[in-house]
């Protein structure tokens, strides 16, 4: 038995299936988790010292590859002067600073402690502020796993089979409305059933929690018209795509501005941050400016304001980090889609800059149905043929890949070879 099984056993006696958040139990593609050790640049080692290229990052945070040694050292500065004090701190005040000026629609921010709690907050606000309960949600889309939206969510609610999660009421469940993803008309015609009863839209403007789906030309601009004329709160759920797409996140891309924006996983530097913002007289509903409450015990933790602040610094300052990330993301794309031409097959890859999906499916993939679409089993056993090669990804079809600056063009190659070997395994044993 290798360490990490030996530790897996060990572990689904103590915790529930093993794992403190379900997709990393790769109940989805077969066989045991790896436990990991460590983790340096672009490598994760796990604890029988095997090394991986990894693909995950975290989910997103690693933007600059692990162990940088620029957040490590903010972070052992900050160390040295106690972890927590319950008290404001200069360093949430720059924080503050420093989103509001990368994020152009953010007048005012309040730091959480994850993407779930910025979400949550943000839609209590939204209900808080327009004084209406229901909203609607686009079917694929996660939002973390708050109540209100475990309804038809993606990634992990997807991979483990619940979509609608027992636990959740159905008062809680008969405010959250559903439509597909790049389908305007039925968000019309939910919102013309539902007159003057929706508090907000949220939606992650660039999927990545159904693998990743862009919005077709006019479906955020469609959103955006909807909600000016009906009095809705458009939240953009950027907790994956903030920071990464640019640095002021997908909305530094489109021209289409949402009122509220959640924020986390790069926003901590591999802590656990999360934020929710937008305009001054939304936010300045929030408790103690006005009346709708929300707070936190470590909200805008000094360590892991050290490491975000760091983190958002070197981006804010460096934005030819994500013109070489979509070069390297290119690079990788052409030498997959090579690979996947060399063994006779067409499958669909859904790229933006630094995030990207392989999808086992030859048709196009543009929401939550075509997604479902994929071949799960095939997705399976790639997984493992690259995983056997050294190539660690996300160990389920309706997750994004994300790159990170460490990610060398050698590398690249490495994985494009693997991807080759492993499609022609893969498709040989079918
Ligand atoms: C990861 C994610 C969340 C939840 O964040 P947690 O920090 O895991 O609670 C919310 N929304 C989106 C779009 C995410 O990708």
């Amino acid at each position: 038995m290798t360490t990490s099984e030996q530790l897996f056993q060990r572990a689904k006696e103590v915790i529930p299936g093993g794992v403190n958040s379900p997709v990393r139990a790769f109940r989805a593609v077969g066989g045991n988790p790896l436990f990991i050790k460590a983790a340096q640049g672009p490598y994760l080692i796990d604890e029988d010292n095997n090394q991986y290229i990894e693909l995950i990052n975290s989910w997103g945070p690693m933007i600059l590859g692990h162990a940088n040694e620029m957040i490590q050292k903010a972070v052992s500065d900050a160390v040295q002067h106690s972890f927590s004090f319950g008290a404001p701190t200069r360093r949430e005040v720059e924080m503050a600073e420093l989103i509001i000026s990368m994020v152009s629609s953010i007048e005012k921010v309040r730091m959480v402690n994850s993407g779930t709690e910025a979400t949550m907050s943000a839609i209590r606000v939204a209900r808080g502020f327009t004084g209406r309960e229901k909203m609607i949600k686009f079917e694929g889309c996660y939002h973390g796993h708050g109540d209100s939206f475990l309804i038809a969510a993606g990634s992990g609610a997807v991979t483990m089979g619940v979509p609608d999660s027992p636990g959740v009421t159905k008062g809680v469940a008969n405010d959250t409305l559903t439509a597909p993803f790049n389908d305007l008309y039925s968000v019309e015609t939910l919102v013309e059933a539902n007159k003057g009863q929706i508090a907000a839209i949220i939606l992650e403007p660039v999927v990545g929690n159904m693998g990743l789906v862009l919005p077709e030309p006019g479906f955020l601009e469609g959103l955006r018209e909807l909600c000016d004329k009906e009095g809705i709160l458009l939240i953009f759920d950027e907790v994956m795509t903030g920071f990464r797409l640019s640095a002021s996140g997908f909305q530094g891309i489109t021209s289409v501005q949402p009122d509220l924006t959640t924020l986390g996983k790069i926003i901590g530097g591999g802590m656990p941050v999360g934020a929710y913002g937008g305009r001054k007289e939304i936010m300045d509903f929030v408790s103690p400016a006005g009346p709708v409450y929300q707070a936190g015990t470590l909200s805008g933790n000094p360590i892991a304001m050290a490491a975000g602040k760091a983190m958002l610094t070197y981006l804010n300052e460096n934005p030819e980090v994500y013109t070489e990330l979509d070069r390297i993301g290119a690079k990788l794309e052409n030498g997959l889609r090579a690979g996947n031409q060399k063994a006779g097959k067409n499958f669909t890859i859904n790229r933006i800059g630094s995030m990207y999906t392989l999808f086992f499916n030859e048709q196009p993939v543009t929401d939550f149905a075509s997604a479902k679409a994929s071949d799960l089993s095939m997705f399976g056993a790639y997984f493992q043929a690259m995983l056997k090669r050294g190539v660690y990804l996300a160990p389920s079809q309706f997750e994004s890949l994300f790159i990170s600056t460490a990610l060398t063009d050698d590398l690249v190659d490495q994985i494009i070879a693997a991807h080759e070997v492993s499609l022609l395994e893969v498709l040989g044993g079918a």
